[in-house]
């Protein structure tokens, strides 16, 4: 059985005072819900809301993490240092991490490997961009980048894997795919997997949507058969409308 999971991504935002009043909001209003609720401040302020959420059923997340163990990496966080704070699941593969930072399947596969190793679940982000939907390429890019950071895995290995399917051009823009374009690109990853490894891989993992999500869009997009939840941007960095997304799943 795959878990529902609504995730707010904070990227670069909220510092320590900001983040403990959102989560203390949060945790206030949140509803008893069978779903995985997640939130993924920055860096700097994980333990503080590791600490901040300890008796609340949020979980904690990273945004990002990066492949070695440790050594000459500025500015870069471990899987270990993730675990030492009480942090058990990152985000991996953000097309903000793909476009500003380099971040190419290959590094994105050895993040993958590394997290899994280490006992980090991951929560692996891909989409395409505007113009291979244009051009209708969006089914063979969305292939190529499950296959080239997660392919080389076992079986086993998919039960500490999250996928989050996010339209490059839905994120930050105001403009969703329709509910439509989410279940077909949904329907076509859960396919892929059925047919790299075996359906019981691909019946059990949890395919998020995310891009654009707000309060007044969710419960449309979350009602598809193969959409099993969010990744929200913008909408996480308010309480009332994560909540509310929260209660549409
Ligand atoms: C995201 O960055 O993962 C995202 C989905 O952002 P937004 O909801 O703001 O589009």
């Amino acid at each position: 059985m795959r878990s529902k999971i609504v995730a707010g991504n904070w990227k670069m935002n909220k510092n320590l005072d900001e983040t403990e009043t959102l989560l203390s909001a949060l945790s206030a209003k949140l509803p008893d819900t069978d779903a995985e609720v997640m939130v993924a401040p920055t860096y700097i302020n994980l333990t503080a809301a590791v600490r901040n959420l300890e008796s609340s059923k949020i979980e904690v997340i990273a945004q990002n993490m990066h492949f070695a163990e440790s050594g000459a990496y500025t500015g870069e966080i471990s899987a270990d240092m993730l675990l030492n704070v009480g942090i058990n699941t990152a985000i991996i593969g953000h097309s903000e991490r793909r476009a500003y930072f380099g971040e190419t399947d290959d590094i994105l596969a050895k993040k993958v490997t590394t997290a899994l190793e280490k006992g980090i679940r991951v929560m692996f982000c891909f989409g395409e961009e505007l113009e291979d939907r244009k051009s209708g390429n969006h089914f063979k890019v969305v292939e190529e980048q499950l296959k080239n950071a997660l392919f080389a895995l076992d079986n086993a290995a998919w039960s500490n894997i999250i996928l989050a399917y996010e339209p490059v051009w839905a994120i930050g823009t105001g403009e969703t795919a329709s509910p439509e374009q989410a279940q077909e690109m949904h329907a076509f990853i859960r396919k892929t997997i059925g047919e790299a490894f075996d359906s019981s891989v691909a019946n059990n993992v949890s395919i998020l949507y995310g891009g654009s999500v707000k309060p007044g869009n969710a419960e449309e997009i979350f009602s598809k058969p193969d959409v099993d939840g969010g990744l929200i941007g913008g909408a996480s960095l308010v309480a009332d409308d994560f909540i509310a997304i929260v209660k549409a799943i």
